[in-house]
């Protein structure tokens, strides 16, 4: 062998590892569960839209432990675009609505598992108290959160209307409006948006993207996404409230584990 192949040699068999380490990440299948109220005791609530902080504590224990590590929508954004490498086993958390209990009691857990999540708000009820069911989170919290590093305040529409009924006016109102209360309040990029009850149609979807959003999630009970899907609504899982962590582990290995592409 000629000494000055040498070199080249090493440099062709680093880029095969690093190209089968990009194939790799390119199949990653990225699980997005969605939580919306926290309570600190159950009574009779809907488990498909509230949990008890003991319970959720458990559940990112139990994610933690089992190896899978939070990323933000703007890191498997940036993955797919930029190609910035995702860890191992990726999982995105993700809040509907913006609740109060989500800064009271969701916020300290992840900042003691140091674990990131997305919290979708519905602008025109920031700060609500008394005309909604739950209270909801200030502005001045969602600085907050947002300041920790660890919690993305994305847009989930200003009034949390079932869009699909609606005429494209009143939809581009709903997603754009709160894309600027969410940039000028928060003074960052809004970049995601969650459709209300997951109601989506083929004009909605276009209005989205056409307002210069990036990915859009929808709501459900299963699924996974690829690089592939961020050109269309995300699957989400909604957790019940009622699994325990060790059902809930299992539930997404089932989601990831089934071929849905
Ligand atoms: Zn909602």
């Amino acid at each position: 062998m000629k000494k000055s192949t040498f070199p080249i040699m090493i440099i062709s068999a680093l880029l095969i590892f690093m190209s089968i380490g990009v194939a790799a990440q390119t199949n990653v299948r990225v699980p997005i569960l969605l939580y919306h109220n926290l309570v600190s005791n159950a009574h009779n609530e809907n488990p498909m839209l509230s949990i008890t902080a003991n319970n959720f504590r458990s559940h990112i224990m139990a994610l933690k432990n089992a190896g899978y590590e939070s990323i933000s929508l703007e890191q498997f954004y940036d993955f797919a675009n930029n190609g910035k490498p995702l860890p191992e086993k990726p999982i995105i958390i993700t809040f509907d609505d913006g609740y109060s209990s989500n800064y009271d009691y969701a916020f300290p857990i992840l900042q003691e598992f140091a674990t990131k999540a997305t919290i979708f708000v519905v602008t025109s009820t920031v700060g609500a108290t008394n005309t909604v069911n739950f209270p909801h989170f200030t502005w001045e919290q969602a600085k907050q959160m947002q300041q920790s590093g660890l919690i993305e305040i994305q847009s989930h529409s200003h009034s949390h209307k079932e869009l699909a009924l609606f005429d494209i006016a009143e939809i581009i109102r709903e997603i754009r409006l709160s894309k600027y209360l969410i940039e000028t309040n928060l003074n960052k990029e809004c970049n995601f948006f969650a459709y209300p009850y997951g109601s989506i149609s083929e004009s909605a979807i276009q209005a989205v993207w056409a307002a210069g959003y990036k990915v859009q999630c929808q709501v459900g009970d299963y699924g996974y996404n690829t690089v592939e899907t961020l050109s269309q609504p995300l699957l989400r899982i909604t957790v019940n409230g009622n699994l325990s962590a060790e059902e809930l582990l299992d539930m997404i290995e089932q989601n990831v584990q089934t071929d849905l592409y």
